[in-house]
């Protein structure tokens, strides 16, 4: 029954489909499949790549000459004509480009209510329940979506992606929309500096908070990553002071990073950095003050002094 479709909107504005669209393809079958609908996933722009979508029931392509490069208002206009042929119960986007771009609008086009920085979601009865973040983390507020419709931007990172990562697209629509009525026109593409650090695809990470103390101590530091074979990574103060540099930040506005292992020395786990890490398979905090935050989400913690234990580590394995 179309009223409880689920919709998800590919995030791709540029590359490949970023892993966000295939968490968001994952929840939605989880979604659709209790509530008795399907999954329909929209791409909006390029025609290319998409054979990895093969989760969604139906995907629908859109082109236009104004869609791609991405343009948010040509996006909206798209996005609005399709959603109001598909009349879903629930639409779902990343809290990212898109998903801020033009949930909000979206939303409020179709009376739907909207939910975001959402981190879970589930079905309860005969409502939708989301789990959506405040104040960047301090308050989680629980939204009863009713019966929707209802619009859900989800934080990249909130829900699990592999399985729905599927090739193969059984039944595939192309639409045209020429999105000429867009009020925004694209000037340029700026791509961030390329720097050779991807802390997002290492599997093991050592990363330094305000406690690391000083610039000069991060070379104890990278000699431990160097030793383990790790990724070495940091919290905002670290990045600010200027002892590394933006690309190895962990957080709210830095990398959301998913490794097997992940070793907080010196970080005490304010909301903003556990948003950015806390999807690691194996969390090791060292952090003197037994009540730092950090702990709540740890695996594994220790309380002692870093500049104890780093060096003892560097002696056992032979750094
Ligand atoms: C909009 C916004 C976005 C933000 N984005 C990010 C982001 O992307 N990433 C991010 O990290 N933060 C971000 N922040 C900042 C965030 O709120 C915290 O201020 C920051 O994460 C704290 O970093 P920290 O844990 O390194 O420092 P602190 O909170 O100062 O913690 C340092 C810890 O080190 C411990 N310590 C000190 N000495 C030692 C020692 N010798 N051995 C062991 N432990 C020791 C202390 O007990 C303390 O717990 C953001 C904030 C805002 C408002």
């Amino acid at each position: 029954m179309a009223e409880n479709d689920v919709v998800v909107i590919a995030e791709r504005v540029v590359g490949s489909h970023p892993d966000v669209t295939f968490e968001l393809l994952g929840k939605a079958k989880e979604i659709a499949s209790a509530l008795g609908g399907e999954v329909h996933c929209l791409v909006v722009g390029s025609p290319e790549g998409h054979e990895c979508l093969g989760a969604a029931d139906h995907l629908h392509l859109v082109e236009g000459e104004h869609l791609w490069p991405y343009n948010p208002h040509a996006w909206e206009s798209a996005i609005s004509a399709l959603l109001s042929q598909l009349k879903p119960r629930l639409v779902l986007a990343s809290t990212g480009t898109v998903g801020i771009d033009l949930c909000g609008a979206l939303a409020a086009q179709s009376g739907s209510m909207l939910a975001s920085y959402v981190v879970d979601l589930s079905v309860e009865g005969a409502s939708l329940m989301a789990v959506a973040q405040l104040y960047g983390g301090k308050l989680m507020a629980e939204c009863d979506l009713g019966e929707g419709p209802a619009f859900v931007t989800a934080i990249p990172g909130s829900f699990a992606g592999h399985a729905a990562r599927v090739d193969g697209v059984a039944d595939a629509t192309s639409h045209s929309h020429d999105g000429a009525d867009a009020r925004m026109r694209h000037v340029a593409l700026t791509e961030p500096e390329k720097t050779g650090v991807d802390i997002t695809s290492e599997e093991l990470l050592v990363s330094v908070g305000r406690g690391i103390g000083s610039q000069s101590n991060i070379d104890l530091a990278q000699e431990l990553a160097e030793v383990l074979g790790a990724g070495l990574s940091a919290s905002r103060p670290v990045i600010d002071q200027g002892w590394l540099p933006k690309a190895h930040q962990v957080g709210k506005s830095g990398k959301k990073v998913k490794p097997k292992i992940y070793l907080a020395l010196g970080i005490s786990g304010a909301p903003e950095h556990l948003e950015g890490m806390r999807q690691a398979e194996l969390i090791i905090a060292c952090n003197t003050d037994a009540t730092a935050p950090i702990f709540e989400v740890a695996h594994y913690g220790t309380t002692a002094d870093l500049f104890d234990l780093v060096p003892e580590i560097l002696d056992l394995i032979g750094g």
